[in-house]
């Protein structure tokens, strides 16, 4: 990895963990980290922005995509394919710029052969009663498709020892404090330091050796 490569930030959780509000909270607070935007086969929820949430397209051209090697990783989730722009976050990283991929397990495991110093957070609901309040409470998707990502969230939550990181989101305030000293935590490493610093480090005498 180039010295100047931003921090990679993976968001997972189950639906209805709150990971979003979570997300659009940090950036809102931070606008230095970028939100990469996958694409989806899923159709748009009511006040979904097609390039916004998502970029929303047909299975024929997430399909394309994909075998054009244009997609950093891509899953099927709940019955739809997700996948990361590849160009974009190699862009962004190679510029230094922080991002960050809301994605699930599966997609989290292929960023690492990437990205192998990406960070990953995973986000627990404080109960099971909780989560599946907030899925109904959303009143989005109909009963089906809430019953199919309770069932869900168990696959993604045993998977959540793969991530170094969990927060247990009971109360937004703490966890969204939790989520901001993460990312400060993960700024404050020894590679994302020489990389910001780099005049410091060199007129310091340490090695660009040491970053690697
Ligand atoms: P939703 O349809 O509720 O927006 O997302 C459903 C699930 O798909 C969530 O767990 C979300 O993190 C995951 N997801 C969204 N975008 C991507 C992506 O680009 N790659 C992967 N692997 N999962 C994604």
């Amino acid at each position: 990895m180039p010295l100047r490569a931003g921090n990679v930030f993976m968001v997972v959780a189950p639906s209805g963990a709150g990971k979003s509000s979570l997300v659009n909270a940090l950036l809102t607070a931070d606008p230095s980290i970028h939100l990469s935007v996958s694409c989806t086969t899923r159709a748009p929820r009511p006040g979904e922005v097609d390039g916004r949430e998502y970029h929303f397209v047909s299975e024929p051209d997430f399909l394309a995509k994909q075998l054009a090697n244009g997609l950093l990783e891509w899953a099927e989730v709940h019955g739809n394919y997700y996948g990361t722009p590849a160009d974009w976050i190699l862009q962004q990283t190679a510029a230094g710029q922080d991002v960050l991929l809301e994605i699930d397990w599966q997609g989290a495991r292929q960023v690492r052969k990437s990205f192998p110093e990406a960070i990953g957070i995973f986000i627990l609901p404080p109960s099971i009663e909780t989560l599946e309040a907030r899925l109904h409470k959303r009143g989005q998707d109909d009963h089906a498709v809430i019953a199919r990502r309770l069932l869900a969230a168990g696959g993604e939550i045993a998977h959540s020892p793969e991530f170094e990181y969990v927060i247990i989101n009971q109360e937004f305030s703490a966890a969204l404090a939790d989520l901001t000293t993460i990312v400060a935590a993960a700024r404050l490493r020894f590679r994302s330091q020489a990389a910001r610093h780099a005049e410091l480090f060199s007129q310091l005498g340490i090695p660009h050796s040491a970053a690697n």
